[in-house]
């Protein structure tokens, strides 16, 4: 063995005692509270990643959309097809678009009763409320309640919340927390969206 070789033998092993330890410690088993906020691309599409996930383990799937835009999307047309996962869209489209307060917030209200009734039911072990961030941001939704509603959800259940600006206490209550950062965008060297990349 070369002397390369070998350091690289010792550095390896010296690491593999550090992962196994972090694994061991790891050991409970627990319904997580996910977010996935920032301004770089990648959000709901991570989020459908995970969908994938737990479809491929047969698991129960629900997806929320609080916000919809005019274009339908392709993961829309796929999940709707597949077994195991339920479809709402809860949202009417952009802010810029509906520019009604009013209208927003009653149609926020009316999305987070059936949210509501997901949470309370324990066979449906993945949610994704897709830019959910949107009615806390403008305050459609009232953040402590959502939060007090998320507590309350079965011990096993998966959330997984996207979009930006995610608010300070859903930071907080959250397990995981990814931020996206946007370093490049095609769309600002004037490509419009693409099929099967943004849509
Ligand atoms: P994706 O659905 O591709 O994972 P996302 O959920 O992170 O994106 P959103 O804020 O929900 O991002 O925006 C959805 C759409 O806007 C997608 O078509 C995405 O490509 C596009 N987009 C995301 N980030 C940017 C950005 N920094 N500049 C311009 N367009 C963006
Ligand atoms: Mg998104």
């Amino acid at each position: 063995m070369t002397e390369k070789s070998d350091r690289y033998k010792q550095q390896m092993q010296k690491k593999k005692l550090v992962v196994d330890a972090a694994i061991e410690q790891a050991d409970r088993d627990q319904g997580l509270l996910l977010v996935l906020t920032g301004n770089g691309k990648g959000k709901s599409s991570s989020a459908f990643g995970m969908v994938s996930r737990a479809l491929g383990h047969g698991m129960k799937v629900a997806v929320a959309q609080f916000i919809k835009g005019s274009r339908d999307t392709g993961e829309e047309a796929f999940f709707k097809q597949q077994a195991g996962i339920s479809w709402y869209v809860l949202g009417e489209g952009f802010t810029w678009e509906t520019q009604n307060l009013e209208r927003d917030i009653e149609t926020a209200a009316k999305g987070w009763q059936v949210v509501r009734q997901l949470l309370a039911d324990s066979d449906i072990s993945l949610i994704v409320l897709d830019e959910l961030t949107y009615p806390l941001k403008y305050g459609w939704l009232d953040c402590e309640v959502v939060l007090a509603d998320l507590a309350q959800r079965p011990a096993m259940q998966h959330v997984i919340i996207t979009g930006r600006a995610a608010p300070l206490p859903l930071l907080e209550a959250a397990d995981t927390v990814t931020e996206l950062a946007d370093k490049k965008h095609a769309f600002r060297a004037g490509v419009k969206a693409q099929k099967g990349i943004d849509l």
